[in-house]
């Protein structure tokens, strides 16, 4: 049996995972289950697939995860600190499926131990690319992409050889407001972009979506992971989210991942490889799919694709400034101090800002400076949004 954990459980993505594990009653042993304040799902997960641990990240959550625990005899844990603990629990398998930055740690210490890490967080690589990269060396441990993009491509080099490639693709919906005129941009509430046109995910790359902001973290990913030039990484709008992304070759051939917009097609790759094993996913009938249509994305409505490539070139830790000021400006956009356009805004003022400080990003990619510039970045976000306010 092999041994697996997944960290954000009750999430879109984990609940994806679950799915498949339980599908497969004696090929898994559940070691760690986390989540954040749905103790009550977490905890029916953990006793359904007779977990070892669950570990709430929230400390105020550790009752009543205890309490909806109560004669299972799994073990409740809660805190940033026991999350990231329970990744050093002996597994073969680990979902990294947390959202935000709070994925890191964990992540990491998967790595540590020698775990395969299935990615789907792909703030890790973001913010702490080289640091990951150099973990995963170090001990051993292997990163398969589980974001559906980088899942795609990572499928379609198999066999190849990474000096062959000229370009890299990845196809964008163009998320809930990509027909929308410009104008109404500024007045989108998080009501609306919260309705992703194709993929039913969590709330927040939901609306990373709708904003390109997901894109553009997968941009720096993709840049991360397969360690290819940043112009050789293109972006096209594809609004119909059945190829998943495009790898060309040097003799100018293009292989496709091609399937239906369900994450278990990239979540099952991970969970199987190196083997190819059925998934219950739906197959597409290409007929009555009947066209797939394709434009570029247009710089002006989505500003996060340019300061994507601005963080790429600028390297050191800017990733994770760009991550965090995301992040802060999201809770922002949420809690309504700012408009949907005014996201990417704060963003590049928080950029500018920390680069002005002197040795911030080009300090050295440790776990604590990279934490610290997190925390940099989604403090002075905070103090860009409240000056906006006035
Ligand atoms: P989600 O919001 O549905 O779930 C997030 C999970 O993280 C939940 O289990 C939640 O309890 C937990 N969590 C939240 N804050 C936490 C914290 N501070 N500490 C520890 N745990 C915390 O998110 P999701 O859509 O499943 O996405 C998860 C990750 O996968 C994100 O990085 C996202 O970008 C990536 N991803 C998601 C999809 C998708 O289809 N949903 C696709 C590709 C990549
Ligand atoms: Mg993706």
């Amino acid at each position: 049996m092999r041994r697996v954990s997944v960290f954000g459980a009750t999430g879109s993505v984990g609940q994806n995972t679950l799915d498949l594990i339980a599908r497969e009653p004696g090929a898994f042993q559940v070691v760690a289950l986390t989540g954040g304040r749905n103790v009550a799902q977490l905890a029916r997960d953990a006793v359904r697939l007779k977990a070892e641990v669950a570990v709430t990240a929230f400390d105020d959550m550790l009752d009543p995860l205890r309490e909806a625990l109560a004669g299972s005899g799994i073990e409740a844990q809660a805190g940033a600190a026991a999350v990231a603990e329970a990744a050093e629990r002996p597994a073969d398998w680990v979902m990294s499926a947390i959202v935000g930055a709070a994925g890191l740690a964990p992540g990491l210490r998967a790595l540590e131990q020698g775990a395969t890490l299935a990615l789907a967080n792909k703030e890790t690589l973001v913010c702490a690319g080289a640091l990951v990269q150099a973990t995963a060396e170090r001990s051993g441990g292997r990163i398969l992409p589980v974001d559906s993009e980088h899942s795609a491509v990572f499928q379609a080099l198999t066999g190849e050889n990474i000096e062959a490639v000229d370009r890299i693709v990845l196809t964008a919906s163009g998320g809930a407001f990509r027909d929308w005129p410009l104008e109404a941009l500024a007045n989108a509430t998080p009501e609306q972009a919260s309705n992703h046109p194709n993929w039913d995910m969590g709330q927040r790359i939901t609306i990373d979506s709708a904003s390109m902001f997901n894109k553009a973290l997968e941009v720096i990913e993709t840049r991360e992971f397969f360690g290819v030039d940043p112009d050789r990484i293109e972006v096209v709008i594809h609004p119909e989210s059945l190829i998943h992304a495009l790898v060309g070759f040097s003799d100018g051939a293009m292989m496709a991942h091609v399937g239906a917009p369900d994450m278990r097609h990239a979540i099952g790759y991970a969970l199987n490889w190196p083997e190819r094993r059925p998934l219950p996913v739906k197959r597409l009938d290409l007929a009555a799919v009947g066209a797939m249509t394709f434009r570029a994305p247009d710089e002006v409505r989505y500003p996060a694709l340019r300061l994507a490539r601005e963080v790429m070139a600028r390297g050191g830790l800017s990733g994770a400034v760009f991550n965090a000021a995301k992040e802060a400006a999201l809770d922002g956009f949420l809690d309504g101090r700012i408009g949907f356009t005014a996201m990417a805004e704060v963003v590049e003022e928080v950029l500018g800002r920390l680069d002005r400080q002197s040795g911030l990003i080009d300090a050295a990619m440790t776990l604590d400076n990279v934490t610290q510039t997190d925390h940099l970045a989604r403090v002075c976000a905070r103090e860009v949004m409240a000056e906006r306010a006035g």
